[in-house]
């Protein structure tokens, strides 16, 4: 289990006894917040005192591969310029708890000594002047330790700190290169390794082809078994569907020799193979693994990291993309689909597995999951890159379920209402060079988002219900 160093900050100055009460109160937070928390383990450390003492901890947090992020809190005055070597030293994530080891102030028997012990309302203070001064990047969590909000806001850190730890380890596999010609899409791969730790390295599609060559027939008919049991067959075109099992077959083979976390591909260049992968690459995102779709390697390692950062919660993360609108005046819907590529952790009923033709690329008809979306609230998550910075626009969207059935439509899709309304959500959007890809999600809220890009230093645009974009800027 990964977890978080708890760092009680104090000083020489109040002697042995106070010292004790701080270490003891510290290791008995730390203990609740573990069990609260759950994710992570909660793990207290030795009171720090001085400069080299906070230097130590912050290098053995830096170092320990499975500390994920650092909890700080001054129980009682810690002079900051002894903080300066340690903050400087710090790699991990932090999260600053400003907190107090009581609730309620003792009001019938406070006195000098009980003020000197808990003093966080005034070393805490001296400690963030200190953060904000060096540009620490840290989320602030305020209140009681062991209130259901102050828990909640700690699991939130701890839910990031473990998503940031993957990133920065992520492989990213890009099967041919961005479509041609596109913008949005395309990015600075090598600033994209720097930032957020993502290997991005190109794959020839005849790498992929030539372990789907090797694919047993065991193999496809045991990926036949398993899509009968998850998806309704609505298809006669047996050989299409075992085509596409053998994609998968080979596609989780090449992810786990080359230990790949997020893959694109790209229709127009899909050597050696008979399909686009569809169903395949449908199968493969429920489990977490990143996808995007025509080279779009930032929106696939953001998917594998926003699945990382909602394991365990109920809902679903993936690729999407803005497709068409019913522009019916006060009722606008958007509907967003893909080629083929929808996740099925987004379907309302049991997807159907059909076979169409694909009107480009020039492929065989490739087999895909088709079924409509489950209604509730969601964010869509893009990344851009901005030439000199990456930008990440979040979106509040109300999943919905479509008005009327679209039995032509021979890919699977959601529908959602943009916020605060339809024009001002999507001129926001549009304004703020968000892309026509997305990583949406069910399981996360803006406020996930919002502590990542603090953690990565990220610019961020937040549209929402207090949106307002009255002069259209
Ligand atoms: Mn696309």
């Amino acid at each position: 289990m990964k977890k978080l160093y708890f760092i009680t900050g104090s000083q020489d100055l109040y002697g042995e006894e106070t010292l004790a009460r701080v270490a003891e109160d510290g290791r008995e937070m730390a203990g609740y917040l573990s069990g609260a928390v759950g994710r992570v383990a909660v793990e207290w450390q030795p009171v720090v005192r001085n400069s080299d003492e906070i230097f130590a901890v912050c290098m053995k947090a830096s170092a320990d591969p499975d500390c994920v992020g650092v909890i700080t809190w001054m129980h009682t005055f810690s002079p900051a310029k002894m903080w300066i070597r340690g903050l400087q030293a710090l790699a991990k994530p932090m999260l600053h708890l400003h907190t107090q080891y009581n609730e309620k102030l003792p009001y019938s028997t406070i006195d000098m000594d009980f003020m000197n012990l808990n003093q966080s309302a005034h070393g805490d203070r001296e400690f963030g002047y200190i953060c904000t001064r060096l540009g620490v990047r840290r989320e602030i969590v305020v209140g009681y330790y062991r209130h259901a909000r102050v828990v909640a806001a700690i699991r939130k850190f701890a839910d990031t700190a473990v998503a940031l730890d993957f990133s920065r380890g992520m492989r990213v596999a890009m099967f041919g290169g961005n479509m041609r010609d596109v913008a949005v899409t395309d990015g600075d791969r090598v600033e994209s390794e720097i930032r957020y730790g993502w290997s991005v390295n190109y794959y020839g599609p005849g790498d992929l082809a030539d372990i789907v060559a090797g694919v047993k027939k065991e193999e496809v008919k045991a990926k036949m078994r398993e899509y009968a049991a998850k998806y309704e067959m609505r298809t006669d075109l047996t050989e299409a569907v075992e085509e596409q099992a053998k994609y998968e077959v080979a596609l989780r083979r090449f992810i786990e020799a080359e230990r790949i976390n997020a893959f694109t591909d790209t229709f127009q260049d899909l050597h050696g193979l008979r399909q686009l992968p569809g169903l395949a690459v449908q199968n493969i995102m429920a489990d977490g693994t990143g996808f995007a779709a025509e080279g779009d390697y930032k929106t696939a390692a953001l998917m594998a990291v926003l699945c990382r950062m909602a394991e365990g919660r109920t809902g679903g993360t993936a690729f999407m993309e803005d497709y068409t609108y019913d522009l019916t005046e006060g009722g606008e819907l958007e509907l967003a689909s893909h080629m083929l590529e929808v996740s099925p952790v987004f379907a309302a009923s049991r997807p159907a597995i059909e076979v169409h033709p694909l009107s480009i690329g020039g492929k065989e008809p490739p087999a895909r999951l088709v079924f409509d979306g489950a209604p509730g609230k969601a964010v869509a998550v893009s990344m851009v890159d901005m030439g000199d910075r990456y930008r990440l626009v979040c979106a509040d969207i109300e999943l919905v379920t479509p008005p009327e059935a679209m039995p032509k439509l021979p890919v699977a899709r959601l529908m959602w209402k943009l916020r605060p309304d339809f024009a001002t959500g999507a001129a926001a959007w549009i304004r703020a060079g968000g892309a026509h890809h997305a990583v949406v999600s069910t399981a996360l809220d803006a406020a996930d988002i919002r502590l990542f890009a603090k953690l990565t230093d990220t610019e961020l645009v937040e549209i929402n219900d207090r949106t307002e974009m009255p002069f259209g800027i």
